[in-house]
């Protein structure tokens, strides 16, 4: 069985993985890994900073994933900073404050999740990771509903969906239609490809 270390420290994260690659491949997560300030100025770059330093530290190839929420009507804000939109030691519900509070009196209320993935060999350069990508797009709502999930969930509907956000969902659904799962999708058949 391939064998892959995904470096992340976030087990809701680590359990997708699973579900969507767990009869192909045998997912590592190791528990202890240098800390990786995500400063990039994109996804592909912090999700190649985490791979490349996990790769480094171990010696082998590593996995690693950056996600965000791209507004249309704030020029794609919060995007790469979305995990501390409302600031530094923000957490979620700060973060969907201030979004909410953001588009108030904004009609267009379109957006879209998205993952890159980065699949990094120890000492490797940024073109010369493999990366997959997974886009989800929606529209944020009013205020927020349901309450599974993390981030932005409970005020983002997914168009492909049947109006809930993804907070109403089980993660199973969720997983049918969202960007981390597209691009897990897309890995998975990279490695299956590539394996022969
Ligand atoms: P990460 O790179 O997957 O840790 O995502 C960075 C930030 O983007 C998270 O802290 C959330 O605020 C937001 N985000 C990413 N994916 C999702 C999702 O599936 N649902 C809700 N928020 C998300």
């Amino acid at each position: 069985m391939i064998q892959i270390v995904l470096a992340t420290t976030n087990d809701a994260k680590a359990r997708e993985f699973v579900g969507i690659l767990g009869e192909t491949v045998d997912i590592i997560v190791p528990g202890d890994l240098p800390f990786v300030a995500e400063d990039g100025e994109t996804l592909l770059e912090n999700a190649y900073k985490k791979a490349r330093s996990a790769a480094d530290h171990l010696g082998y190839e590593a996995l690693a994933d950056d996600s965000g929420l791209f507004v249309d009507a704030l020029g794609g804000s919060p995007g790469v900073h979305s995990a501390r939109f409302a600031g530094p030691d923000s957490d979620d519900a700060a973060n969907r404050s201030k979004l909410l509070a953001m588009l108030e009196d904004i009609g267009d209320r379109t957006a879209h999740f998205e993952t890159v993935l980065c699949l990094c060999a120890p000492g490797a350069a940024l073109k010369d990771s493999q990366y997959f990508e997974g886009r989800c797009e929606g529209r944020i709502i009013g205020r927020e509903k349901g309450a599974h999930g993390f981030g932005y969930d409970p005020i983002f509907v997914p168009s492909e969906g049947d109006g809930r956000t993804f907070g109403e969902m089980t993660a199973n659904e969720k997983s049918e239609l969202s960007h981390r799962s597209k691009a897990i999708s897309r890995l998975k058949d990279f490695l299956l490809e590539t394996a022969g």
